[in-house]
């Protein structure tokens, strides 16, 4: 499909989504005096925060660090309720930067990128949206999510269900009406868990289809008053520098601990301290040589298995199909919960195990399973999850020079400039995208903010050196790529299925999706290509 270019709308950079990149890339791009359009397909502002407004959801990062740090008056105006804020309060927060930005005004929604194809005659990429309008941009930058192309339809059948059926990213803005009815869950990944917990005490009868255990930690969550975030704000120059400069783009970090160096007694005390945390910290500052030695893995898993099994009051068939065993904690995304294991000692609550007796497929009265028997529902909650990082990208019809299609390459191998650009398609940006730290490792506002400003300043170079096209060289790309191999073999994480490998979504490549070298080893590379004038950078 070619892009008609008659009567187009010129502008220096169209930005894709207006989540929590999306937004700030906007606010940089215009700060720099370019003339920027941003297209969103949501009706509002608050990409993640907008879509998955399913019962329970809220993230797992603490406040205090889930920020923008651009703008100490945003920090210190918005006034987080709680430690860990559900999506209501999310989606409002991004509403009030939008507005305090005066951002709307050049976001256009309801609208889809269709297709983006670069011209090499004008230097320029030519644009076609879901509205068919026709915008030629100078640059286009991808703030598309990591976690934002559901996989909706999963099984056969789905459509003579004769109940509603439901993804939870597409959660509708009206009420499902699940109170008192029999509902099914499929998938008990951190969505799942969010929404089991959530709607257990409401639904008549709830049916949790299990595949693969999940190891997940209980959630401290205290509320805020306003004089605790006024603290908080005291911390927030020590917060903004901190966050760049840990493993994981958190404040907590492994502090240079060490498993062997610590007698049995430290260890556990550490491990126990940090669970007590209710956070992510247990997982993500605790001992590094969990993601790479089994011996390790195994001793950290037990102990979290340890905790689950009392969670559980020891009921030994829940134990079997609710705790991991055949992978290490943290090895997949650790989510964080509410009673979610305590939920499944409820009467109402049933499981069926999906490695025993898969889904076959959904029929007029419910879930099949390959046993023949059907599972009677009157609404089904898919919370299947998500083509991760390249899932957002090769839903748009991109090309790049000689015609080449992003869809048809990363069906073959998924392969990245640091996640930031990719080889043969200039001038095309992204964040969320895959080989860089992003959702799985990497606290989500201090990962985009890091890519967000490091696009705002290559772009100003390019502009200051009267360039106007930027791509990376194919060897910086190898190069990267072959790190990017490097580091993650020499951890436990290409040994596990799942959406970090990108082995959810049938077909797709295997490669760990989220760069594990660390943010703060990333952030110093981003930062040095910089200092350096960007090596591996071609502009003309
Ligand atoms: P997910 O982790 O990929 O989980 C999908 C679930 O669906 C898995 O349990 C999967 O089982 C199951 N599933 C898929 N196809 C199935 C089938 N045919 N039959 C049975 N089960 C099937 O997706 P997610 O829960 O949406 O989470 C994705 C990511 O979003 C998280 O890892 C996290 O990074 C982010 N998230 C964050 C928060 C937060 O608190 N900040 C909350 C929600 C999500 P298998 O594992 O066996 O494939």
């Amino acid at each position: 499909m070619k892009v008609n270019n008659n009567s187009a709308d010129f502008c220096d950079a169209v930005v894709i989504g207006a989540g929590v990149a999306g937004l700030y890339q906007l606010h940089r791009l215009r700060e720099l005096g370019l003339n920027v359009r941003g297209i969103e397909a949501a009706s509002g502002v608050g990409g993640t925060w907008y879509w998955n407004r399913y019962p329970g959801a809220r993230y797992d990062s603490q406040a205090e660090i889930y920020q923008y740090w651009f703008s100490k008056e945003l920090y210190e105006e918005w006034k987080p309720s709680e430690r860990f804020p559900s999506q209501p309060e999310s989606e409002r927060w991004l509403n009030y930067v939008a507005d305090k930005l005066d951002l709307r005004k050049d976001i256009q929604f309801n609208t889809r990128i269709d297709a983006a194809h670069w011209d090499e005659a004008t230097g320029r990429w030519k644009i076609r949206t879901s509205q068919n309008d026709q915008i030629d941009a100078q640059f286009l930058i991808a703030c598309t999510g990591m976690l934002s192309a559901p996989l909706e339809e999963v099984f056969e059948g789905q459509s003579s269900f004769k109940g509603k059926i439901c993804h939870t990213s597409r959660w509708p803005k009206e009420d499902v009406g699940i109170k008192g009815k029999r509902v099914a869950v499929i998938g008990t990944g951190a969505t799942g868990i969010q929404v089991i917990q959530t709607i257990a005490p409401e639904v008549g009868a709830l049916k949790v289809f299990v595949r693969t255990p999940q190891y997940t930690l209980p959630m401290r969550n205290p509320k805020y008053s306003e004089e605790e975030w006024g603290a908080w704000t005291k911390q927030f120059d020590y917060l903004k520098e901190r966050v760049r400069n840990t493993f994981a783009g958190f404040d907590y970090d492994f502090e240079g601990r060490s498993w062997y160096k610590d007698t049995p007694e430290q260890r556990q005390r550490t491990l126990e301290a940090l669970y007590n945390d209710g956070s992510l910290a247990l997982w993500l500052s605790s001992y590094p040589e969990m993601f790479t030695d089994e011996l390790v893995s195994e001793e950290v898993s037990e102990f979290v298995r340890g905790k689950m099994r009392e969670r559980l009051n020891h009921d030994p068939d829940l134990c079997d199909l609710l705790i991991p065993a055949d992978y290490g904690f943290g090895i997949r995304r650790v989510p964080l919960d509410t009673g979610y294991l305590e939920t499944y000692l409820r009467p109402n609550v049933q499981t069926i195990n999906c490695q025993k007796t898969p889904i076959s497929r959904i029929v007029p009265e419910g879930v099949q399973t390959e046993d023949g028997k059907v599972h009677e529902v009157d609404v089904i909650i898919l919370a299947t999850g998500f083509d991760a990082g390249s899932g957002a990208l090769t839903r748009i019809d991109i090309r790049g020079k000689e015609g080449r299609a992003l869809k048809e390459e990363w069906s073959q191998e998924i392969r990245t400039a640091m996640g930031l650009q990719v080889h043969g398609y200039p001038n095309l940006f992204t964040t969320g995208a895959p080989l860089a730290p992003s959702a799985a490792l990497c606290n989500m506002t201090t990962c985009l903010q890091q890519q967000v400003g490091w696009i705002a300043d290559i772009i100003q170079f390019a502009r200051d050196q009267h360039k106007s096209v930027v791509e990376p060289t194919k060897e910086f790309q190898d190069a990267w790529v072959e790190h990017h191999d490097q580091v993650t073999n020499q951890t436990l994480f290409p040994r596990v299925d799942g959406w970090y490998m990108g082995t959810n979504v049938p077909g797709k490549p295997r490669r760990l999706l989220s760069y594990c070298g660390g943010v703060n080893d990333y952030n110093r590379r981003c930062a040095e290509l910089a200092e350096k004038k960007y090596p591996g950078f071609a502009f003309a």
